[in-house]
């Protein structure tokens, strides 16, 4: 089917015709035939890079021409990031493109005057929550990786923000984009969607295990030199041969780094020099970027052409190595399984190192086909690679049989609804409620009735955990004791704006009420009390350290529990080993002693911080509301830990560009404020900071005269992690 031929407008097919996309793949026409651009929804259930994009491209165009707004649901932030820059590109056809990712207590009206927004479900839950106008606008919305309805983090909130925007806006077209799984059928039919199945690839995709030498697919053998010792290493050196690229799945963090480093020697000897010059160039934007030992061992590995990638890494970090991938100058990455959720970097070989992952319940354990398959089919890149290879490693014929009949030959599973617990549903019903949408226990029922749990296992059972979710509603105050209407209290209501989970706000609500003297540490241990927090790990080498503190400062605890009830007071010790890694971020303590002493990467300091800014926002809003004490003392911490430093910085840390770094040089320098700064001269500034932040600086204060020709002063030390 060609572009030409689709009822679209004229521009739009240009558009597609002058990127080079003149036909529509198989499932995409599949979709044309079944309704895509006449408003139908639609489950496209195809393998990654058969181009699910771009059947959202064209209803959200189609919809939005015709007057509508759409709305793009992801499940990442970084995902967001990479389809909003995409979906910029649709500036030149007069689209306003939007993407909103932040404060979960914001209505965002702003957002509105956009004719395409992109945002992650949990923003999208949000900002239903605060009855944002423009939700009601929505003729087309995408849910993005749709089949992550299975997962049991995040699951919930897209299943509950996919019945509402439908009950809402009946008229709205759905499109769903998923993975191959299992029950698409019974996913679509959910939906009252039309199904778009396919396992058609653009570029052929070699599923296969390596066993001695030998690389098996279901229809072909092709052996691999064996120059190391080490046979993932010869997989990638045969794969460079051929003028392509490996991504490596590993396990573990260390892992991705071990295997990175391992495989630095080797790959080094394939570099060509205009390699090595990009490389080294990536390497320097790294160490500027980021001072730990993590980042100075991953520079030494990217300017040999390896790389590794994971939660632990920040955020640019992360960029460099995608884009210097992107480009074809970094030959391997080694990476854990969040690569494969969704960013777009494809390679010519996949390589699945380690297929087990450990679960606290049962150990190490094969992980599903599902994601084996979201791994496998990063390979091979579009209209670059003549073909994708996935592979996985056998290390005795048993193992060899097992692999094959497990993920080559297998199809997905099933997937599942994961809102049948009173912890997925509490936030939600509290919402539901709140925001209109069920005044009473039937009507509750009712709207529960759309949602995919009730549709896989019926409506019944939600019935008892729907009466112990309300019965704690009411208990806490959230909702008025009247059992004959469901009616949210001012309490309730602040807390479904705020998006905390309701057990959160109770034992933020009740620390407060209960507590003594109010530290630092009160507070921040208190937020880590709530299921919103994502606790530390706690390593046995932790156990003594962390006792140690809980006795020195058991009277700022509200509650320490008997030590003796070991599996409670081993929760609580992670509670406080994560409230003293936030300690040590709001004293300023530099961040690569902070990985050091909790095993941490950067990017887990930021994520957490993150969570923890928003929670102690929570705790400032809702003791003002409840009036109990610690509004201010919240207020006050939520800033240090969006920043990471003491109280004394605040003032030159809302100036942006200044991070905690520079505003203690400064601060050190007698530059002790914003109007200190004012006055100052830019020279002097420009000998601490360097002159182009101080330029930045300037300009932000409002003394713009004042930067003039100083960029041949250099900085007193060179580099810091602002
Ligand atoms: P998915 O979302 O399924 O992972 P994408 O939509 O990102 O895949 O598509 C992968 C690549 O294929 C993109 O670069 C896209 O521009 C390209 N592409 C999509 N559809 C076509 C087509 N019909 N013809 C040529 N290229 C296409």
């Amino acid at each position: 089917m060609k572009i030409e031929s689709l009822d679209l407008p004229d521009e739009i097919k240009r558009f597609y015709e002058n990127s080079g996309i003149l036909e529509l793949y198989p499932p995409q026409a599949e979709a044309v035939e079944k309704g895509l651009l006449e408003g139908k929804n639609l489950l496209a259930a195809i393998p990654t890079a058969s181009g699910k994009t771009l059947l959202a491209e064209l209803a959200m165009l189609k919809s939005v021409l015709n007057g509508g707004k759409a709305l793009y649901i992801v499940p990442l932030r970084a995902l967001a990031s990479e389809k909003f820059r995409r979906f910029q590109e649709f500036s030149v056809l007069g689209m306003r493109v939007g993407i909103s990712t932040g404060d979960y207590d914001r209505r965002d009206e702003g957002l509105g005057i956009n004719d395409i927004i992109v945002a992650t479900s949990e923003k999208t839950d949000s900002l239903l929550r605060n009855e944002t106008a423009w939700m009601q606008e929505i003729s087309v919305v995408v849910a993005d990786e749709v089949h992550l309805i299975d997962s049991p983090d995040r699951g919930p909130t897209l299943e509950i923000t996919l019945s509402k925007l439908r009950r809402m806006n009946p008229s709205c077209q759905v499109l769903a984009l998923s993975a191959t799984v299992g029950n698409a059928d019974e996913l679509a039919a959910w939906l009252d969607a039309e199904l778009v199945l396919s396992e058609w690839r653009p570029t052929d995709l070699m599923e296969g295990v390596f066993y001695n030498g030998i690389f098996y697919c279901k229809d072909k053998e092709k052996p691999v030199g064996q120059p190391t010792k080490d046979e993932a290493v010869n997989l990638v050196l045969d794969t460079i041969k051929e003028g392509g690229q490996c991504l490596v799945f590993e396990s573990s963090r260390k892992n991705c780094m071990g295997f990175a480093k391992k495989a630095v020697s080797a790959v080094k000897k394939t570099l060509s020099n205009e390699d090595r010059e990009t490389l080294a160039g990536i390497a320097d934007e790294i160490i500027e970027n980021s001072e730990t030992d993590v980042s100075s061992v991953l520079a030494t590995c990217v300017r040999s052409g390896t790389a590794f990638h994971h939660a632990g890494l920040t955020t640019p970090l992360r960029e460099l190595v995608e884009n210097g991938f992107r480009e074809g100058r970094i030959k391997i990455i080694s990476s854990t399984p969040t690569l494969a959720a969704g960013l777009n970097l494809p390679a010519r070989r996949v390589i699945i190192r380690s297929y087990r992952r450990y679960s606290s319940d049962s150990g190490m354990q094969p992980i599903p086909v599902l994601e084996y398959k979201q791994m496998a089919g990063r390979a091979g890149r579009p209209r670059l690679d003549p073909y994708g290879e996935a592979v996985l490693l056998a290390k005795s014929y048993e193992e060899f049989v097992f692999l094959f009949e497990k993920y080559i030959e297998a199809g997905a599973e099933d997937i599942w609804s994961k809102l049948g617990t009173e912890n997925a549903l509490r936030t939600h019903i509290l919402s539901t409620i709140s925001n209109g949408f069920a005044r009473t226990r039937e009507e509750l029922m009712d709207f529960l009735e759309a949602t995919f749990f009730a549709f896989q296992y019926s409506n019944f059972g939600l019935s008892a955990v729907v009466d112990e979710c309300l019965d704690f509603l009411r208990r806490e105050g959230m909702l008025e004791k009247d059992p004959d209407a469901l009616v949210s209290t001012v309490f309730g209501k602040l807390v479904s704006r705020l998006y905390i989970d309701p057990l959160s706000a109770a034992l933020i609500a009740k620390g407060l009420r209960e507590a003594g003297t109010l530290t630092e540490l009160t507070l921040l241990h208190l937020i880590c009390s709530t299921p919103d927090m994502r606790l530390m790990y706690m390593r046995s080498q932790d156990y003594q350290e962390v006792n140690d503190y809980v006795m020195a400062h058991a009277g700022e605890f509200s509650k320490v529990p008997n030590p003796f009830n070991i599996a409670e007071y081993e929760w609580f010790l992670g509670e406080v080993k994560t409230s003293l890694l936030l300690m040590d971020w709001i004293h300023e303590k530099p961040e690569n002693e902070i990985c050091l002493k909790f095993g941490i990467g950067e990017g887990d300091i930021h994520a957490t911080a993150d969570i923890a800014e928003w929670i102690m926002h929570v705790t400032a809003q809702l003791a003002g509301l409840l009036d109990l004490k610690g509004a201010k003392e919240a207020s006050e911490l939520e800033k240090r830990i969006r920043y990471g430093a003491a109280p004394e910085l605040m003032d030159l840390l809302d100036i942006r560009s200044v991070g905690r770094v520079r505003a203690r040089k400064l601060y050190e320098a007698g530059f002790k404020s914003t109007a200190e700064l004012a006055a100052a001269s830019p020279e002097h500034i420009a000998v601490l900071v360097g002159p182009k932040i101080t330029e930045r600086i300037f300009k932000q204060i409002g003394r713009r005269e004042a930067v003039s020709e100083f960029s041949d002063i250099e900085p007193l030390e060179k580099g810091s992690s602002d």
